[in-house]
């Protein structure tokens, strides 16, 4: 992590706390200029076949892959992932990434033909070809630094686009390697790095683009789709969320203690699909809460669970448990910082008031509040009775029954037996409701967002003017409304031919 001191980035160590180096910032005024230069870079880029686009899209993802130990060395050092994690999340998920849109690209961006009736179009060719957008801004997050700006770069790159990245302030390192490597594997100025905090956001969203993507806080997301709207510019949003899982009577119990413990505990809870509320059944309730516990105090604060991101982040998180206990919440483990760096033990609470922020807010951090439910229709108003839908996840042996239950709830993406790993996934769609933001990444769905379908009309009639066309005659009407006496359900089809007809003939005698 870091924090910004006079146009400096203080890069620290999460783990220790520790100042670690410096990183200049971005200055403000420079940012319109890199703009400029990945327009340039843009233009020439997106008139190359897609052939050759694809080609060098895959010398990046080799690129990148080969550096994996070095990508998961300064994820540790930076943002406190452990390595396995690192590896599973960011690396390998961006291996799968690559080969995805490889796969598919030549597809999605085929050209679609119209086709057309030849009575009312005759010599007519439609077809809709999807064009670069041009300059793609991405203003990222810092807890997945490396797979999540490549989640939408990908697909960027290989539709014909440029792209102007800014990492987060937090992960200025993750976002200098990136830029390392892709000026060694793209054309010069293709993928263009802006340093720096919300300052050189805004004036990257100030700057020209065509697109933003914003990966963030629902704050951060607000003020940059208001400060997009003023500039015309459009943007997708992905933001924050407060996920529950469900945990059915007949769920197997082992997998979903497994299951929950891993999706509200990794990445130190620091994601935006992290299980953040547990509803489970009264029947298996005390069981699974007695499990959970004991498979939690056994995860180590480090190797399994990784620090906060910075102090305001433990700050942040503690005053949400505090507050819960002081309303009547009981604390099952954890429930304070350990005293080393910014970690925070994986935590588990119980009888947690509905209205205290700790169920109501993102916490972003390792802390499951759990409670109990009698029937489905109770666990999923609770599911949804937040100002949030990013994902659900439902546990439970009648996987019809389950996946019934989930998609009851208003959200992006619903898991049954699992939980918040579909996310990487270059196929998938992944884009929540309400405050978890709007548009989508991952999919063609957001290949289609970062295009301009533009729509390509050719003639080769030669006829010396349409049917339609200048005078507005009686016999226009009269053919007109025989061709839609023709096409409407249950209309005559003789009244209809012979409107369409003598109107026809009367257009082409009198005009
Ligand atoms: P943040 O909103 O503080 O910052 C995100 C990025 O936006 C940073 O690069 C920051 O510099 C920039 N920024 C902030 N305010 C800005 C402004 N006014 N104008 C322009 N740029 C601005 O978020 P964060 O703390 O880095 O990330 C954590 C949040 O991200 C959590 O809420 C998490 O749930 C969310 N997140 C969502 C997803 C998803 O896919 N839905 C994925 C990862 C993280």
């Amino acid at each position: 992590m870091s924090r910004i001191e006079a146009e400096t980035l203080v890069l620290l160590d999460p783990r220790t706390g520790t100042p670690v180096g410096e990183l200049p910032c971005t200055p403000v005024g420079e940012v319109p200029l890199r703009v400029a230069a990945a327009r340039v870079a843009g233009e020439a880029w997106s008139k190359r076949p897609l052939e050759d686009r694809m080609e060098v899209v895959r010398g990046l993802g080799t690129a990148l892959l080969a550096r994996g130990k070095e990508l998961v060395a300064v994820l540790e050092a930076e943002i406190g992932k452990p390595p396995g994690e690192a590896w599973t999340s960011e690396v390998v998920t961006m291996g799968e990434l690559f080969a995805h849109w490889l796969e598919v690209i030549e597809d999605e961006l085929e050209p679609v033909q119209l086709e057309l009736n030849p009575v009312n179009y005759p010599g007519k060719r439609v077809e809709v070809v999807p064009e670069a957008l041009g300059v793609v801004a991405l203003i990222m997050p810092w807890n997945y630094p490396i797979h999540l700006p490549m989640r939408t770069i990908v697909p960027a790159l290989l539709a014909g686009n440029a792209v102007v990245f800014k990492p987060s302030e937090h992960a200025a390192r993750c976002g200098a390697l990136l830029a390392e490597v892709f000026a060694a594997a793209l054309p010069a100025d293709l993928v263009v790095t802006v340093q720096g905090g919300p300052a050189q956001g805004a004036a990257l969203v100030a700057a020209g683009v065509d697109k933003v993507v914003f990966t963030g806080s629902v704050a951060g997301g607000k003020a940059v789709a208001a400060h997009a709207a003023q500039h015309l510019v459009p943007c997708a949003l992905e933001l924050g969320s407060k996920d529950a899982a469900i945990v059915l009577a007949d769920a197997k119990l082992d997998r979903a203690v497994e299951g929950i413990l891993w999706g509200a505990f990794h990445n130190a809870g620091q994601d935006c699909a992290s299980v953040e509320r547990a509803l489970v059944h009264e029947k298996v309730y005390d069981t699974f809460v007695e499990r959970l516990v004991a498979r939690a105090k056994e995860l180590r604060v480090g190797a399994d669970v990784g620090p906060l991101i910075n102090e305001a982040a433990l700050a942040k998180v503690h005053a949400q448990v505090e507050e819960a206990v002081a309303r009547g919440a009981k604390v099952r483990c954890g429930g304070a910082p350990t005293g080393q760096g910014y970690h925070y033990p994986a935590t588990v609470l119980t009888d947690v008031p509905t209205d205290c922020a700790i169920w109501r807010e993102e916490t972003f951090g390792p802390v499951l509040p759990v409670a109990k439910f009698s029937t489905e229709a109770e666990a999923v108003a609770a599911a949804n009775d937040s100002p949030y839908g990013l994902c659900v996840s439902v546990w439970g042996k009648d996987v019809a029954k389950a996946q019934a239950v989930a998609l009851q709830v208003r959200c992006g993406v619903a898991y049954v037996n699992n939980c918040c790993f579909s996310g990487p996934m270059g196929g998938a769609a992944w884009g929540g409701r309400k405050q978890s933001g709007y548009g989508v990444t991952g999919s063609r769905w957001a290949l289609a967002a970062l295009v301009h379908p533009r729509t390509v009309v050719v003639d080769r009639s030669g006829g010396k003017k349409e049917l339609w066309w200048y005078p507005y005659t009686p016999a226009l009407s009269t053919m007109a409304e025989g061709l839609v006496e023709l096409g409407r359900v249950g209309g005559s089809r003789l009244t209809g031919a012979r409107n369409a007809l003598s109107g026809l003939l009367g257009r082409w005698k009198n005009g």
